[in-house]
């Protein structure tokens, strides 16, 4: 590592160089090449179509700093997108850090069919537990005329949400509130959604070091005890707060598939669908006709 040098680099020298480096702190080789062309694309400042091209570049010698220290926390587990403190999701580039939990492609294939199904006009949106804010923002962005509210228990995560809103121009009202212990402003929506906590924490082991050792736990773990917790009190949000005609899409766990159709189903919601991720796992549900 320590000849890395300001350049001139052939990217493709570059390339093989990084990723000779970082493979063994990788679980696959395709991680690996992700990674390493987000590294080249962020030091380099360089776009996808001259990663392609080969071309030569240098590198500013405060960008070798910070290319080196980006791979010395890669080694030691800290996932790339706290790194570079930006990820994508549906095609727009988000602000992240370690206050929030790092948008997951499951969820953008949630708000793919959120998009689909609701066109209609001034739809009325509420994210329980909103994070990094990408499920609100997305949702405001592509639907037409579309208003959101972001909850989130967290001000550091709200800070994070509040940020992506700016940077990416969409207004969302952000409010700070722990769902299942504080009620919620006496007003109705079309939508709610949430990607609430689901892991029991007995599963803790079981996360890779990059999840567990770097990314909010408050976002991620349950009690062993009460593993639907937050299923249960967004049932009663909803009793309260979805509007006639309304849905809710929440994501789950696909150990508890079944058991989370059973809770919306006693809850009074006449349709509720389990619906699979890209890799045909039960991970969200979309239910109406509450009763
Ligand atoms: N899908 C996430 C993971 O695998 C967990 C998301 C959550 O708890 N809401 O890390």
């Amino acid at each position: 590592m320590n000849n890395l040098k300001t350049g001139p680099w052939h990217l493709s020298n570059l390339y093989q160089k990084l990723y000779l480096i970082l493979l063994p702190s990788m679980d696959t080789a395709r991680e690996c090449r992700a990674v390493v062309h987000l590294l080249i694309a962020h030091y380099t400042a360089q776009n996808k179509a001259s990663l392609m091209s080969n071309a030569q570049v240098s590198i500013t010698s405060k960008n070798i700093q910070g290319l080196k220290q980006a791979i010395s926390r890669l080694k030691k587990q800290e996932p790339i997108q706290y790194i570079l403190e930006k990820t994508t999701f549906f095609g727009h580039e988000f602000y992240i850090d370690r206050s929030a939990f790092i948008p997951r492609p499951e969820t953008e294939e949630m708000v793919f069919q959120i998009i689909q199904k609701h066109s209609q006009p001034y739809m009325h949106i509420l994210d329980l537990g909103t994070g990094s804010g990408c499920i609100a923002i997305t949702l405001v962005k592509h639907l037409k005329q579309a208003h959101a509210w972001g909850l989130d228990v967290d001000a550091k995560a709200l800070l994070v949400a509040k940020k992506n809103a700016e940077q990416l121009q969409t207004p969302v009202h952000w409010c700070q509130k722990d769902i299942l212990n504080q009620d919620l402003p006496s007003q109705k929506w079309d939508i709610i959604v949430s990607n609430p906590p689901y892991i029991p924490a007995r599963q803790k082991k079981y996360l890779e070091p990059r999840v567990k050792h770097y990314e909010p736990h408050q976002a991620l773990f349950v009690p062993d005890d009460k593993p639907l917790v937050f299923y249960e009190r967004i049932a009663m949000l909803c009793k309260q707060h979805l509007g006639l005609g309304g849905t809710l899409y929440t994501e789950i766990n696909e150990d508890y598939g079944q058991a989370i159709v059973d809770l919306f189903t006693q809850a009074g919601f006449t349709s509720v669908q389990l619906e699979q991720d890209i890799q045909g796992k039960d991970r969200w549900v979309r239910c109406s006709g509450l009763l």
